[in-house]
């Protein structure tokens, strides 16, 4: 475990300390699919874990080490495994710990990809996903049988910012024999830390805050030895591997994670009050806001900011929501349906993310025409602030 701050863990990442002489000092990036060995003695060395070194690619390469090894440290945990997406994180996480007859008990609000996992492809594969509100513990506590092996959820939904209570939900998992799995994509390590409150396994897809620059798709997941041994030794079965190149971008963002996370929360937060205050918006989502329902709670969870996706609905509908975001793109803030890069951009949920729900089923969810969510970037907030008040002017209250 690195006793180093959060911070200095993220700026630091990637350099052991104290560094041997003459090293280079950024690491090179190993682009190779294959490494050599002068005998057979040292194919056995390295293949049973006597000797450090690496094998084949889809096995490991010292950038995905240094990746895996700076993110474990920042979430607190024992080890970090990489995976070539946030999905492909998540298939390992679920795949590795469950088996056919097995059930998972999950959040109704998750990634789409994440719930298209749950529902179309698990069940083939004998797997059960029940959807419960996991903003009610209560609601968790009833869905989970004698055959639920996890509980996952997403620390804070998207896109209407709802959190979870993760202290309430470890125990409520752990009283089962369950795991609990966080998917902490939208807070980072920076705001929270899943296992301090309880979570056994902690996932990211680090496409978003992590690598931090809209430029990698990457995903990592974080907990003990054992199972990220396990999930491990499936990602190299399937084939699952991170390339080198990717790796080291993911690591190059996380160095100033905790920079881009700080300014993050201040402009979100600055752009969450602003939109609360004009009258052609009708709602505002964000949990930094006292108005929030989970206000006390993303107080105790996220004490350092509540992140940086804020959602609002504009008071008409979808002919209005068009002419926000058409107005902000002209403005240089561009419809981009992903979330977590330095520059902040829009998207539309219901035309995007949840497009393939119902009419119904989006209303329940609170997903409206008019909703529109923002990710919001380290841009000047005055900046994002007035370009938000051009598109929102004019427009029938
Ligand atoms: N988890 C969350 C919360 C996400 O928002 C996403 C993608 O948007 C994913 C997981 C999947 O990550 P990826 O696109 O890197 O596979």
């Amino acid at each position: 475990m690195n006793e180093w701050s959060k911070e200095t863990i993220a700026a630091r990442g990637g350099h052991p300390l104290p560094a041997a002489a003459n090293q280079p000092a950024v690491e090179p990036i190993y682009q190779t699919a294959v490494y050599t060995f002068t005998d057979l003695e040292q194919v056995d060395e390295i293949l049973e874990g006597r000797q450090p070194g690496y094998f084949y690619a889809r096995f490991g390469l010292p950038n995905l080490a240094t990746f895996e090894e700076t993110v474990a440290d920042l979430e607190g945990g024992s080890a970090g495994l990489v995976a070539a997406s946030g999905m492909a994180a998540i298939t390992l996480a679920l795949l590795s710990h469950l088996s056919a007859g097995d059930h998972i008990v999950a959040a109704e609000e998750l990634y789409g990809g994440t719930l298209g996992l749950l529902r179309s492809a698990l069940p083939r594969f004998g797997i059960r996903t029940t959807f419960v509100d996991a903003t009610n513990p209560a609601a968790v506590e009833r869905a989970i049988t004698p055959e639920t092996r996890a509980v996952l959820v997403e620390i804070i939904s998207n896109p209407t910012l709802k959190l979870v209570d993760l202290p309430a939900l470890a125990d409520l998992a752990h009283g089962r024999n369950a795991l609990l799995l966080v998917d902490n994509t939208l807070a980072t390590p920076v705001l929270c830390r899943p296992l301090e409150f309880g979570a056994d396994v902690v996932i990211h897809s680090a496409t978003k805050y992590l690598a931090g620059h809209d430029d990698v798709t990457a995903g990592i997941l974080v907990g003990p030895a054992d199972f990220i041994q396990q999930a491990r030794e499936l990602g190299i079965l399937m084939g699952t591997t991170l390339g080198a190149f990717d790796a080291w971008l993911a690591l190059r963002g996380v160095r100033t994670l905790a920079l881009r996370m700080e300014r993050i929360c201040r402009n979100s937060q600055a752009l969450a009050e602003r939109l609360s205050a004009r009258r052609e918006v009708r709602r505002v989502y964000y949990p930094g806001l006292p108005a929030h329902p989970q206000h006390d709670l993303a107080r105790e969870l996220l004490p350092r900011g509540a992140g940086g996706i804020v959602s609002f609905e504009v008071a008409g509908g979808l002919e209005a929501a068009s002419t926000v975001l058409r107005r902000l793109g002209q403005q240089g803030i561009p419809f981009a349906p992903s979330l977590g890069g330095v520059t902040t951009t829009t998207t539309h949920p219901g035309k995007t993310s949840h497009r393939g729900l119902a009419p119904e089923e989006r209303a329940r969810l609170g997903i409206s025409d008019g909703l529109i969510r923002l990710s919001v970037g380290i841009e000047d907030p005055a900046d994002l602030v007035a370009a938000l008040d051009r598109a929102l002017e004019g427009l029938t209250p």
